[in-house]
């Protein structure tokens, strides 16, 4: 009995040092990646293929994350996040995106876009770089408190909760808990989800990219709304509340990729 109770701790420290490495986790990103893949036209995808060689653009979507242990990208950190206040209206939150010329999320990503877009000079080692920042940065700005987070709890990262009783934060919820907590690879992720008709996701594609923006601003209102306390238990009922957004946003996170991978390559 003794050796079955060690046996059992070592196996929880282990899973829980392991889970609490990880990152719209490693997952998340590739499921983007993968189904923004199956909506690529065969010219962009042999575009894409010239730049990325065997990297796929499922597997290339976590190299912006997987670079922030080497300091020589330290300058890309600001770069993944926009920080919004709360209690915006849509007209106040698209005008202050559209004000700020600094650096966060959505003035890079625009950057990226256009040097892929317009920059011939580009090298090749400047279109790998920046090709898989395009595909992470989609990604992330799907992900609630990349693009909503407030800058007073570093998007979430300093509201601190239990999930099923482990101490963690919010920000790290929508980054990888929920997402591992459905317990499926992101290509059985991908290929369950992704169900869309084809006129939903042209108008999903057809928004600019401001209202993608927004309706993350929108989602994180709720996730910040419901946490009334420290310490807050989530578990089995979050994860019955918040897994159908999460797989919206996934889901419009790949089917946009796809459309402004397409703009540029197609
Ligand atoms: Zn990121």
């Amino acid at each position: 009995m003794r050796f079955l109770k060690r046996s059992l701790l070592a196996v929880l420290l282990f899973s829980i040092s392991f889970s609490s490495l990880a990152w719209w986790g490693v997952n998340g990103h590739r499921v983007t990646g993968e189904i923004a893949d199956y909506y690529l036209t065969k010219k962009a995808r042999k575009a894409i293929k010239e730049i990325l060689g065997e990297e796929s653009v499922a597997m290339s979507s976590n190299w912006a994350d997987f670079i922030k242990s080497d300091s020589t990208y330290d300058y890309l950190y600001s770069w993944h996040y926009i920080n919004s206040k709360g209690g915006m209206s849509h007209d106040e939150f698209t005008s202050k995106l559209l004000a700020d010329t600094g650096t966060n999320l959505y003035t890079k990503t625009n950057f990226v876009i256009s040097e892929l877009k317009n920059n011939k000079q580009l090298s090749q080692e400047k279109k790998v770089l920046y090709l898989r920042l395009l595909i992470h940065f989609i990604g992330d700005l799907h992900q609630p408190l990349h693009a909503g987070g407030r800058p007073e709890d570093r998007g979430g990262n300093g509201i601190k909760v239990l999930w099923f009783n482990e101490p963690t934060n919010l920000h790290s919820i929508w980054d990888d808990r929920l997402v591992e907590f459905q317990k499926l690879s992101y290509t059985e992720f991908a290929k369950n989800i992704n169900h869309v008709s084809r006129q939903q996701r042209l108008e999903w594609q057809n928004q600019p990219m401001t209202e993608w923006f927004y309706e993350s601003y929108q989602v994180s209102q709720g996730l910040y709304a419901d946490i009334t306390q420290p310490d807050q238990k989530l578990g089995y009922d979050y994860n019955f509340k918040y897994a159908e957004t999460l797989n919206k946003q996934l889901l419009k996170g790949g089917i946009r990729l796809a459309a402004v991978l397409n703009e540029i390559f197609g």
